[in-house]
């Protein structure tokens, strides 16, 4: 049987696989519609996540909503989470045992939810997601396949707030990004007359990963 997002998300909140738990205030697993067609997968929980147990709060966060608002969605239209769960001291960048021990809640995530987009923020994210060593700058723009489903990355709010925020170049093309996310889902939108996909009609990242209450970890070859 297949659980649910919470259920996976009220195990994840008492999650010990990696060092990170012991300086987290608490597990921030990612928030939004469980049901969402699209996705936002960032690099980890900073200071306020930490605090409030909820992903993208503080001023990235705002950005985000604000970019999310400019294309007619709100933050319960959509799903957001990140690569690691609990935040790495200092904010410094997740390490790879860290990122390990995470990936099957976010593999878990995306098998449940069963996202047609996923916006990948930031180099981190995208380089993770996209298993590539290409930068952010070249792949950003573009539509990517990956898994049945379509990947988008674009530039990481912080870094166009510390690049200067709407007087930062990229800003212009972060929100070009976002057009493209909604051209994309208004294509890939069933038609009001034909019913939504099925469960499982959307090829699963894993198969089976969301079959049973544990995934396996050694199935988890997606990234
Ligand atoms: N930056 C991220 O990558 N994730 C958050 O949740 C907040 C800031």
């Amino acid at each position: 049987m297949t659980r649910s997002l919470a259920e996976a998300a009220a195990e994840a909140s008492t999650c010990t696989r990696c060092a990170l738990a012991e300086g987290r205030t608490q597990v921030v697993f990612g928030n939004g519609d469980p049901h969402a067609d699209l996705m936002f997968v960032g690099e980890g929980p900073g200071f306020h996540e930490d605090r409030k147990g909820e992903p993208f709060v503080g001023a990235a966060g705002q950005l985000l909503n604000r970019m999310l608002g400019e294309i007619g969605l709100e933050r319960g239209d959509v799903y957001v989470g990140n690569i690691v769960k609990c935040r790495p001291p200092g904010n410094r960048d997740p390490e790879p045992d860290e990122i390990e021990a995470c990936t099957p809640w976010l593999v878990e995530q995306i098998s449940l939810i069963q996202p047609r987009v996923i916006v990948t923020l930031g180099n981190f994210a995208t380089k993770f997601v996209l298993d590539t060593t290409t930068g952010i700058t070249r792949l950003r723009g573009q539509i990517h396949e990956w898994h049945g489903r379509t990947v988008i990355p674009t530039f990481h709010p912080a870094a166009i707030l510390h690049g200067g925020g709407e007087k930062s170049p990229q800003f212009a093309a972060l929100r070009e990004d976002f057009e493209l996310v909604r051209r994309t889902l208004d294509e890939a939108a069933p038609a009001a007359s034909e019913p939504g996909p099925a469960p499982g009609e959307i090829p699963r990242m894993v198969p089976g990963v969301a079959d049973g209450p544990t995934p396996d970890v050694d199935q988890m070859e997606l990234f």
